[in-house]
């Protein structure tokens, strides 16, 4: 079966934060049970934390957790990425300058990709903008931290807003699909 992620991401392109935040964070969840303290491979192609029984509290549908899968953990992302949709793709892409659609046009996300510029060139009207300005449909997150549920279902209302509070930051939500 193919894999998919939720993925909560702060909706700044630099995000200012240090391992004590990180720590943080992964203590709160420890705390709360949601995942296991240690680091195991129950991710694709990195090192994770492990879902656990508290879990179950922060889904709408704890039946579809992946209790029973290999593929389960929490990543925690914490270097510069474009946390995309995967196969979910992108329908609109809107400036936020001309209010055009750009996706069937170039647009290239190389530059804030390395670092270079928070902005993103918009191919019809030649206006630089702040990435995080530009509507993204479905949702895409750009920033240097974020937090993957790996075939989570979808995670509550609440303990978004909670995160939000932890990190004093919004959110996005990208759900992508391997
Ligand atoms: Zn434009």
């Amino acid at each position: 079966m193919s894999d998919y992620t939720i993925s909560l991401v702060p909706k700044v392109s630099r995000y200012v934060f240090d391992e004590v935040v990180v720590n943080d964070i992964l203590k709160w969840l420890v705390s709360k049970d949601i995942v296991k303290a240690e680091l195991s491979h129950c991710i694709l192609g990195n090192l994770g934390y492990a879902i656990s029984d508290g879990a179950q509290y922060i889904v709408s549908e704890p039946q579809f957790l992946p209790y029973q899968l290999d593929t389960n953990g929490l990543e925690i992302t914490t270097e510069r990425t474009v946390f995309d949709t995967g196969q979910n793709g992108i329908d609109r892409i809107i400036c936020p300058s001309c209010t055009e659609n750009i996706v069937d046009n170039e647009w290239d996300l190389d530059s804030w990709c390395q670092g270079f510029t928070n902005n993103l060139l918009c191919p019809i009207c030649s206006t630089e903008s702040e990435i995080q300005q530009y509507v993204f449909e479905p949702q895409w997150g750009f920033c240097n931290i974020g937090f993957t549920f790996w075939n989570w279902p979808e995670l509550k209302p609440e303990f978004i807003v909670e995160l939000q509070e932890k990190l004093n930051c919004d959110l996005a939500v990208v759900r992508s699909h391997i």
